[in-house]
């Protein structure tokens, strides 16, 4: 057996208001002449939170489109702008959800290593470390702000740059920064923590260090969606570090069925991360019968609504790509079933799941 020497964020700060420590934290890690570049989520853009920003010198903000999930594309063309523009940075500040924080750690990795982004897309491919990266969360679940990998859709795939490079230098956690989050983009969001810890949690790769972060994350979960009413502060507080612990969880763990079934969908028709996984574990009480039936619990309490009849009137290709795509995740998969996993999701039973979304 090989253990994962994994590499970890370096910095953490948690805590109400942290954001305004910021500029005290990046301040050492300035560089003469080369700038600070806070790369923000546009929803922010004319909002108070672009405001305080701890802008210096020739420091930039660019207000990041997170409309499509991030593309390889968009990585280099803001990479390659920085580049004319300034030559070198001091750092990369990724401000935002998922989507915002992939494009900081990908941005940072490419202002250093050559050629494109795609050709980074797999494992432990990046060479050379990236700038100084920051990562501030302002919706809570996907715990990108402490994984080794930041998912990028490539001309040939939908896969990340993992590698120890990736990780963020540091985190702000300020649950502020979350409140206001729509309700059901925060439940979305918020469920692809709780898919994360029932994936890990019943995987076939589990052992003690991801189950003990796996069982706290799904613990908050259950407080924030199962047995609180309403939506307050502390739901907040309590889901940023469900956020993390899930993401520790699977950092010694895998994913499985929610995710590699929601990863065809989401390379065919464009489904969000949150939301595809929602999609798909909806549907899977053969692999996971109490997760699901908590979950539909927890759609109904909380008033959100899981589209249906996505995959109506897709062709047999159609399929037959989501299929491909699906059956490539081969680690979520042996996670979620074991070693024979191949004998179990055949490629008709696996086509029989898509038909039910
Ligand atoms: P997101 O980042 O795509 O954002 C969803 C929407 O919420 C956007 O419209 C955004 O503008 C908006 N938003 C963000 N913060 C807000 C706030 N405080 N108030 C109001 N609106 C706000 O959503 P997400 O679910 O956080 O992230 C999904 C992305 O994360 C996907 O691209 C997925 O591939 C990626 N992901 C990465 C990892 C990883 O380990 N790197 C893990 C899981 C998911
Ligand atoms: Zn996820």
């Amino acid at each position: 057996m090989k253990f994962r020497n994994f590499k970890m964020v370096d910095y953490v700060i948690y805590g109400r208001g942290c954001f305004n420590q910021l500029g005290e934290i990046i301040d050492p890690r300035r560089k003469q002449g080369a700038p600070m570049i806070f790369l923000v989520d546009h929803f922010f853009e004319g909002k108070p939170l672009a405001d305080r920003l701890p802008l210096q010198g020739n420091d930039k903000t660019i207000f990041v489109d997170v409309t499509y999930e991030p593309k390889t594309s968009y990585v280099d063309k803001i990479a390659n702008q920085l580049k004319e523009e300034f030559g070198s940075v001091s750092g990369i500040i990724g401000i935002g959800g998922g989507s915002a924080m992939d494009l900081a750690k990908a941005i940072s990795l490419m202002m250093t290593n050559p050629g494109s982004s795609a050709d980074y897309q797999g494992w432990d491919l990046v060479k050379v470390p990236g700038v100084y990266k920051v990562g501030i969360p302002t919706l809570s679940g996907t715990g990108a702000e402490v994984s080794r990998t930041t998912v990028l859709t490539g001309p040939t795939r939908k896969l990340g740059m993992n590698s120890d490079f990736t990780p963020f230098d540091q985190i702000v956690l300020d649950p502020e920064l979350t409140a206001g989050a729509p309700v059901n983009q925060r439940f979305y969001t918020g469920m692809d923590c709780y898919i994360h810890c029932i994936e890990s949690l019943q995987g076939t790769y589990l052992n003690e260090f991801s189950k003990s972060y796996g069982e706290k994350a799904l613990e908050l979960c259950q407080k924030v969606f199962v047995h609180k009413d309403g939506w307050d502060e502390e739901n907040d507080d309590l889901l940023m570090m469900a956020s993390y612990a899930g993401g520790m969880s699977i950092a010694y763990s895998q994913v499985g069925v929610a995710h590699a079934v929601s990863y065809g969908l989401s390379y065919l028709l464009g489904t969000k991360h949150g939301i595809g996984n929602c999609i798909v574990f909806d549907k899977l009480e053969e692999y996971y019968p109490e997760g699901v039936k908590e979950f539909k619990y927890m759609v109904e309490k909380n008033k959100v609504d899981i589209p249906q009849g996505l995959t109506k009137g897709l062709s047999d290709a159609d399929f037959g790509t989501m299929i491909n795509v699906s059956l490539g995740m081969k680690p979520l998969w042996e996670n979620a079933l074991g070693k024979d996993w191949e004998k179990i999701m055949t490629r008709e039973k696996l086509r029989a799941l898509y038909e039910k979304l």
